[in-house]
């Protein structure tokens, strides 16, 4: 099973989530019946925003969602807390997505029962929730107390429990190297010192398998096979980006956008690189470990060599698949990501000096 590590950086603490995957299925069964009480909540939440829209009523508060629905919890076999939870997602998303209403959570809707600290009781590998013990994988131990939490269900119906802590300082970074790095299609990173990150194409590998899956109406294998994809995906970013934050000491990466790029022909491959998911790893990463991160726009980063300064390397799409140049004014030999990712580094260079 994968960890996927979830960091929210704040001024001076960390808030991390861990996840475990919970081992029975049995457990299924009651996590089920908690999370359709949780949405008869979220849909009490909806419903009472609905008559305010109605009848042009101040719109109901979080502490009013909480008044509402106080007393609800022994009824519907949920910690006070969770339904209290429930209220609170209602609210912040709303306001969040500066939404009238919100969608109703349904039978199809991924199950959700959020918690605070003191509604459970982790002890090893079990979690204590509303009179009901739950195990998981105790794949990775949890270093400090949780402050909340919340069980959840993916695309595949499997129930996960997750913990949010709060790590007070993280680990500074021992590295010092700089690095440029160039984002690319062919490789998923190119570093300014000429190592290449290659990004494994598990999903063209896949697409005819999903596809077929998909044509005989098998969509639960499919789905699979795109979450398998996904996890695997998520992990092997989650180690380059690692081992990138550990060394060095600055890190400038291109601004590529990759919004822009997904809409034209090349989105499956952009996409399968996952550009933005690298780039927002990385740049938490380096937060945690306190190495500098910087984007710097990418423009003329190809064509421009960063020996001598001169314009005369490959332009735009058109030039994507020229992977040497030679530059006509110093006559240096270019490998063209290399090449970019260097122009990047000196870009860093040139932001940092000016502040
Ligand atoms: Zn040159």
């Amino acid at each position: 099973m994968l960890n996927a590590i979830i960091f929210i950086v704040s001024v001076n603490n960390m808030i991390r989530s861990y996840r475990y995957r919970l081992k029975d299925s049995s457990s299924a069964l009651q996590l089920n019946r908690l999370a359709r009480a949780c949405n008869v909540v979220w849909n009490f939440c909806n419903e009472s925003q609905e008559h305010a829209l109605r009848w042009h009523q101040r719109w109901p508060t979080y502490q009013d969602l909480c008044t509402l629905t106080t007393g609800s919890g022994k009824e519907l076999g949920l910690h006070s807390q969770t339904v209290q939870a429930v209220c609170d997602q209602y609210a912040t998303r709303r306001q969040q997505f500066k939404k009238r209403k919100l969608r109703w959570r349904g039978k199809r809707s991924p199950g959700w029962i959020p918690f605070k600290a003191s509604g459970v009781k982790v002890v090893e590998d079990t979690v204590r929730y509303a009179g009901h013990v739950f195990r998981f994988w105790n794949s990775r131990e949890l270093s400090s107390p949780i402050k909340c939490g919340s069980f959840s269900q993916d695309s595949r119906q499997r129930w996960y429990v997750n913990f949010v802590v709060e790590v007070p300082e993280a680990e500074a970074t021992t590295g010092t190297r700089h690095i440029g790095i160039d984002l690319g299609l062919k490789t998923l990173a190119t570093c300014s010192d000429g190592r290449k990150i290659e990004a494994p194409r598990w999903y063209r590998h896949q697409q005819r398998r999903i596809a077929e899956h998909q044509r005989k109406k098998r969509s639960r294998q499919a789905r699979n096979l795109h979450a398998k994809i996904a996890n695997r995906r998520l992990d092997f970013l989650h180690k380059a980006s690692d081992r990138l934050t550990k060394e060095c000491e600055l890190i400038v990466v291109g601004d590529v956008g990759s919004a822009r790029l997904a809409k034209t022909k090349m989105a499956k491959s952009v996409n399968d690189a996952g550009w933005a998911t690298f780039k927002t790893l990385l740049s938490y990463k380096a937060i945690a470990r306190k190495v500098v991160y910087r984007e710097v726009s990418e423009r003329l980063s190809t064509q421009t060599c960063s020996g001598c300064g001169a314009i005369g390397g490959p332009k735009g799409r058109e030039g994507l698949g020229v992977r040497e140049w030679v530059c006509s004014e110093c006559g240096v030999v270019h490998d063209r990501d290399v090449n970019a990712a260097l122009n990047i580094l000196r870009m860093g260079h040139h932001t940092l000096a000016l502040k």
